[in-house]
């Protein structure tokens, strides 16, 4: 009697795993992940939420080597909520194959983006050798209309249709950063508008110091060319650079918002990058502290994020989405090590 009721329920288990699609066909639907997406927890903080953003992808329809909705799947499935599509204007070795034009891989991704609520940019990368470099325009309604030959005239076109300009991996591909004098003229005529510190697996420290000494959005980005895993690992999150966005809400038009307003902190391989303000604010949101009698503190890191900080000769790791106990420290001075703010450690008060 137990051995056919245990046959019974191993034939159960056996149709919750496989339906019938016909006679012939047996579905096994939970094989299939392509609906299911990760949740990054990274906590917002006053009136705004975190959003986790790529700004520079290519397709086919550049040098990269994947379909423009493949890029809004595997960043949807990753858990991100927007990226940018950043096509190269000058570089399509593939036009004569792809017959769109340069606005083409941003609207076939949007519609894929569109059918699963996630966001994507359009963007386009305009690209000269040093000394002017890469530059993402973002936000724009027209990459054709930046065909042409003077980069500056280019940039002023990108203005004209509303753009963020994002100064690409400074310190490639000649491993020197150098700030030349055009990017010191574009970036205080608020024609850069953010750098990237990070760009695929190369960190600048001098981008920095110059995001700290303009005034610039800090960024990370994967300048992805083949699929995203590929490069940084399949399956895991957090894997990629990303740049945070503190946006008032979860749409292009909150995106844009908050980069204009300079609301971001680049993430790449455990650091985080950023202004003081909202380095603190950031770590303060993910970090909850609860006394533990007089002598001892409960530290709470409920977010994806891991902080290691030092004060008063210890060391204290908070990793992610772990409850850490420690002894009172001596101090409330302390340093975040991994986050940088110019060239420098954060210092903060902590726990306040
Ligand atoms: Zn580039
Ligand atoms: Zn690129």
């Amino acid at each position: 009697m137990k051995q056919i009721a245990l046959c019974l329920l191993l034939a159960g288990t056996s149709v919750v795993q496989a339906q019938i699609r016909n006679t012939e066909v047996y579905e096994l639907p939970h094989l299939d992940k392509s609906n299911e997406r990760n949740v990054i927890n990274i906590p917002g903080f006053g009136n705004y939420e975190t959003l986790k953003c790529d700004f520079h992808i290519h397709t086919v329809f550049s040098d990269g080597l994947v379909w423009p909705d493949m890029r809004v799947q595997e960043a949807w499935q990753e858990g991100l909520d927007a990226i940018a599509i950043t096509d190269h204007i000058e570089y399509r070795p593939r036009k004569e194959v792809l017959k769109g034009d340069r606005n083409e891989s941003y609207k076939i991704a949007k519609k894929a983006a569109d059918a699963k609520g996630f966001i994507v940019i359009q963007g386009t990368e305009i690209t000269r050798s040093k000394p002017l470099g890469h530059l993402n325009a973002l936000f724009i309604q027209d990459a054709e209309a930046m065909d042409v030959e003077d980069p500056l005239k280019a940039i002023d076109e990108a203005k004209r249709q509303g753009a963020f300009i994002l100064w690409n991996h400074p310190g490639w591909p000649d491993d020197k950063s150098t700030l030349y004098p055009v990017h010191e003229q574009l970036l205080k005529a608020d024609k850069i508008d953010g750098i990237e510190v990070f760009n695929y697996a190369e960190y600048y420290p001098a981008a920095l110091d110059w995001c700290d000494r303009y005034g610039k959005a800090y960024m990370a980005n994967t300048d992805a060319h083949g699929l995203v895993a590929s490069v940084y690992g399949w399956g895991d999150k957090l894997m990629r650079p990303l740049t945070l966005v503190f946006a008032s809400e979860r749409s292009e038009r909150g995106i844009r918002d908050a980069l204009s307003a300079g609301r971001t902190v680049a993430y790449f391989d455990g650091k985080l990058a950023g202004s003081p303000e909202l380095l603190e604010k950031l770590l303060k949101a993910c970090l909850s502290v609860r006394p533990i009698g007089d002598n001892r503190l409960e530290v709470t890191n409920r977010s994806d994020l891991s902080f290691e900080m030092t004060g008063g000769g210890a060391l204290y790791r908070f990793p992610a989405r772990k409850v850490v106990l420690i002894d009172r420290p001596k101090t409330t001075a302390f340093t975040v090590e991994n986050c940088l703010t110019g060239n420098k450690k954060l210092t903060l008060s902590f726990p306040e």
